[in-house]
């Protein structure tokens, strides 16, 4: 799940694909390297570490081809190393070539390689390409204008697994191939240049006009052109398409990091998720759905698909469209979901959330549900991406880009837009009409509630301070509560490497309790109340263990009990979790910050997860 740049144009290539990689550190961020063409032969620089590393390299000045590839790593085969790091080239330097995903089949072309007479240096599956190619194109006697996309397309159709390919080739100084399968890259058209990038918001401040790929779409770029080629090598037809967003939106906007200023940024998100779909007086539409009363009421199952934080979003979808819709709902991990056979035919309805909209397991969760008959709804934030490209219908939060590697307002909109589908379904359905009047006033006067809720948060700032040195932390709800306490001890474990668990309140008893000891600290989070009594009585009894209590709650319960209490503002407990997560997101940012961490990348993680 690397970040891909390239340039290919009239400027000097070098400070552009620097330049693009540090705004696409987000994906990965093991190592980085670029490689251009100089004079007819190709330049390779790079390194282990952050890519500001390579502002150190000695002669990364002195490059001035103006056509370059460049690549920020995330390592699935082979450990972070300057051999492993991409770019990589082929054994005569002919080729040089940045990959983003797997070459799954990478041991068998190794061998194959290996028995033509090949080497290689390093352990990443991507060493194959340049050579496979170079071994194509060795093969091939008629040296025309098209011989390098042959080349490269051969290789491409020997790959089994996910790629997004960017190549350039030394006897070819006026051209670069891309391609991408199961992995995101987009290119960006601008004057006498044109820009390549892992996503659109890397390349907005060069150009808002973009070619977004398909599968197995060649692309021949020169300077003037970008010729689009299907996989039997006949050209095809493609047109740009104009990116609206604002290239300062990606900024940090005066915050210290991306996810203090995306904690920030809920309210506007929440508001941008409602948009026109929701409104008190008329039914909430979604544009992209037409689903009839007929179609609902025949559906055996909805199931939803996602991972990590995206599948604690889809845990309280499930709450509210079993509730508000009486279907039954299934919440699966994506990569679990895959290969345990779901039941599923053409009366399922499947759900996929992934912000990026580029999450592996997630998509490929999708097409096998596709595959089986399933109709399939894709929630993401990023238009074009993978996933809504394969899905029969796409739904977007527009919470603006997302930056910071923790998720923190893409988990809220997601939410946001899963109860409004819910409710859509609902008034499809013409069920619960009372209930839903309620609901969406509540919502309506949820960006506000957020506002604040963040104003109340703030001062768990100073009981992060208490906690910060601790190893272990537990995190406790029932109901909707549990959804919420597991996203809360995810995004500690993510941004502070504190060891946390999160548990159904009830259960302690079973068997976690004997891990609290004195000193401990147990967060809990109370926003119903048909279940506040109960979760009281369980934190009762880690008090009486020695556990220092804090209490997320809008119920009216006996402060002094507990070690410290927020109280958010109340609200319907189907949308509880937007408001009842704040405090807990500001709670792991200020822990992380304490203890001097990198809280925008922490470690081992990355943003969009393009690999299974
Ligand atoms: N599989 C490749 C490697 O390990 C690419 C990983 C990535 O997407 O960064 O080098």
């Amino acid at each position: 799940m690397c970040g891909i740049v390239g340039y290919i144009g009239t400027k000097k290539a070098s400070p552009i694909l620097i330049n693009g990689l540090i705004r696409l550190e987000y994906r990965g961020y093991d190592s980085a390297g670029i490689s251009t063409i100089e004079k007819e032969n190709l330049s390779l620089m790079k390194d282990k570490g952050r890519v500001k590393n390579l502002y150190n390299l000695p002669g990364i000045d002195d490059l001035e081809g103006t056509i370059g590839i460049a690549h920020t790593r995330w390592a699935t085969h082979g450990k972070p190393s300057k051999e492993n790091s991409h770019p990589h080239m082929d054994n005569s330097n002919t080729f040089s070539a940045v990959h983003n995903g797997i070459i799954e089949n990478y041991n068998e072309l190794r061998k194959f390689l290996g028995d033509n007479g090949y080497t290689f240096y390093s352990q990443t599956d991507t060493e194959v390409i340049p050579n496979l190619v170079h071994y194509y194109y060795s093969k091939d006697t008629n040296n025309d204008d098209l011989k390098f996309l042959r080349a490269v397309k051969s290789a491409c159709s020997d790959f089994k697994g996910s790629f997004a390919i960017e190549i350039i080739c030394k006897d070819y100084p006026d051209n670069m191939i891309v391609v991408r399968k199961d992995s995101p890259l987009v290119i960006g058209k601008g004057d006498e240049e044109n820009f390549i990038s892992s996503d659109i918001p890397a390349i907005l401040s060069f150009t808002r006009d973009f070619y977004l790929l398909d599968d197995l779409e060649f692309t021949v770029l020169s300077r003037n052109d970008a010729k689009f080629y299907d996989i039997n090598l006949n050209q095809i037809d493609k047109k740009t398409k104009t990116i609206e967003w604002d290239a300062a939106s990606s900024e940090k906007n005066g915050f210290d990091d991306y996810m203090l200023k995306e904690i920030y940024e809920q309210p506007t998100a929440i508001r941008e998720t409602i948009g026109a779909k929701l409104n008190e007086n008329s039914k909430c539409e979604f544009d992209e759905l037409n689903f009839t009363k007929e179609y609902l009421e025949n559906i055996n199952k909805i199931y939803i698909v996602a991972c990590g934080t995206a599948m604690h979003a889809g845990l309280v979808g499930k709450n509210v469209i079993e509730k508000l819709c009486k279907i039954q709902t299934e919440v699966d991990i994506a990569s679990e979901f895959r290969y345990r056979d779901p039941i599923i035919d053409d009366k399922t309805l499947c759900i996929f959330i992934s912000q990026s909209g580029e999450t592996a397991d997630t998509i490929a969760a999708l097409k096998l549900s596709k595959e089986k008959g399933a109709k399939t709804i894709a929630v993401s934030n990023v238009i074009g991406s993978s996933i809504t490209r394969e899905a029969d219908y796409s739904v977007y939060t527009h919470a603006g880009p997302e930056i910071a590697v923790a998720s923190t307002k893409a988990y809220t909109s997601q939410v946001m837009l899963l109860v409004i589908l819910a409710i859509y379904f609902a008034e499809t359905l013409y069920i619960n009409e009372d209930k839903i009047k309620e609901l969406k006033k509540d919502i309506l006067e949820l960006p506000k509630k957020l506002e604040e809720t963040l104003k109340i948060s703030e001062n768990i700032k100073e009981f992060a301070k208490k906690v910060y040195q601790e190893t272990d932390i537990f995190f406790l709800g029932r109901g909707i509560d549990e959804t919420v306490a597991r996203e809360a001890s995810l995004k500690l474990k993510e941004i502070s490497y504190i060891h946390s668990e999160s548990y159904a309140a009830g259960e302690l008893k079973h068997g976690p309790i004997a891990l609290i000891e004195n000193g401990i600290t147990v967060v809990s989070i109370m926003t119903d109340s048909k279940l506040v009594e109960k979760t009281v009585s369980n934190v009762q009894e880690v008090i009486s263990r020695g556990a220092k209590t804090i209490v997320v709650t809008n119920q009216n319960i006996d402060d002094t009990m507990f070690e410290k209490v927020i109280h958010i503002p109340t609200t319907n407990s189907f949308i509880s979790p937007i408001l009842s997560i704040i405090p807990l997101q500001l709670f792991s940012y200020y822990i992380s910050k304490e203890k001097g961490l990198d809280v925008d990348k922490p470690r081992n993680l990355a943003k969009s997860v393009t690999v299974e």
